[in-house]
């Protein structure tokens, strides 16, 4: 695709959430319509052309749902990889099979990363208790274990406070593959929003300040307070690894801020929960510079027009919403979820104030 996409093309989105809702919102802004391709249930069918309710293990729904589009991007990182390789056969995805497969797994992430010359959290593989034993040796403790796949918001996480927890720590990771992480001594959580388009033109957004509580995002402040030259180090790394990748769409890089420098935690190849504050921060946000990318179109430059406070509303937050509502400083942003649980993401508010103000 040298030319952009024409008006009135389908993107085909796999995952039904709040991001693929938005995503499907910011596509049709741009004159596209959106198919969806959920296994369970999809607040994005409310506000796309079309959904097609299977699971990814059903290959003739995945080639009916591939022939109707003309791309196809994702709003998750764990779509399996026999889907993809359906998918793909049929037509271009976007961002590709190497940025997910880099994802997709924490050892993969950390050697991808440490390869470009970026610091990581050490780390160390673990396949056996005796390796395990091994890595505590070296890291030390506290230290962390995480499953290398389908971990998220902290889920398949156990910490490790001494080396007597191993053994107990290993049968936590119920047999799956997982890494150690030395325990990272931050003062502060950023993430860089960053997209590249199908020329190689590279956007960030401004990086912001993550709040995270039991795991799950809480709060991203932009601007984050941090020194400018972090400032300039977060979205030159972030540059990196989207030319590394050959990347076409947006990705989220979560870094810890440390008295050493930046520290890589995570790259997510997709939009990003700490990047929302720029649909009231930026003439293009974040789901409509993905779009944007994936169609071929020139990229939003990521400036920064406002201050903005995100703040995510979780479970029984959703009872703030009056409140919220009536305060012309905030733009709410609700997710269409019928069952409001704990730990559930419903929706969002930014709050917005004068730059530097
Ligand atoms: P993750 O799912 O890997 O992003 O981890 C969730 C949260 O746990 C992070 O946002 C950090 O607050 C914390 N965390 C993860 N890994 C480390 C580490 N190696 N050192 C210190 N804190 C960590």
């Amino acid at each position: 695709m040298s030319e952009p996409l024409p008006s009135g093309s389908t993107i085909g989105i796999l995952g039904g959430g709040q991001l693929g809702r938005m995503l499907s919102v910011a596509a049709s802004r741009l004159g596209y319509r959106c198919h969806i391709f959920e296994p369970g249930a999809a607040p994005a069918g409310d506000v796309a052309a079309k959904v097609t309710n299977s699971p990814y293990d059903d290959s003739a729904a995945l080639e009916a749902f591939a022939r109707s589009v003309d791309v196809v991007t994702f709003e998750f990182e764990n779509v399996p990889a026999e889907a993809l390789d359906r998918l793909e056969a049929i037509r271009p995805l976007r961002p590709n099979r190497k940025a997910l497969a880099v994802s997709q797994d924490r050892l993969v992430e950390k050697d991808f990363l440490t390869g470009l010359g970026l610091e990581t959290a050490p780390y160390a593989n673990v396949e056996s208790l005796a390796d395990l034993e091994a890595a505590v040796e070296t890291l030390g403790c506290p230290s962390i274990l995480k499953t290398r796949r389908l971990g998220y918001d902290g889920k398949g996480q156990v910490r490790l406070t001494a080396p007597e927890e191993a053994a107990s720590g290993f049968e936590a990771m119920k047999g799956a593959a997982a890494v150690l992480e030395g325990f990272v001594e931050f003062s502060s959580e950023i993430s860089v929003i960053a997209a590249r388009g199908a020329d190689g033109q590279v956007a960030c957004f401004d990086p912001g300040e993550n709040l995270h509580e039991g795991g799950i995002l809480r709060r991203t402040t932009v601007p984050a307070p941090i020194p400018a030259r972090l400032r300039t180090d977060a979205v030159l790394l972030a540059g990196r690894i989207l030319n590394a990748l050959d990347y076409v769409g947006v990705l989220g890089v979560e870094l810890f801020v440390t008295p050493r420098g930046l520290i890589v935690n995570e790259i997510a190849p997709r939009v990003h929960n700490s990047g929302h504050w720029t649909q009231n921060g930026c003439a293009v946000d974040q789901f409509e510079q993905h779009i944007r990318a994936i169609a071929g179109w020139p990229l939003g430059d990521g400036s920064r027009q406002a201050d903005v406070v995100m703040e995510n509303l979780i479970g029984e937050d959703m009872e703030r919403v009056p409140e919220l509502a009536a305060d012309p400083a905030v733009a709410l942003h609700l997710y269409g979820k019928a069952e409001t649980r704990a730990g559930r993401k419903m929706g969002h508010a930014n709050r917005i104030a004068a730059m530097g103000g």
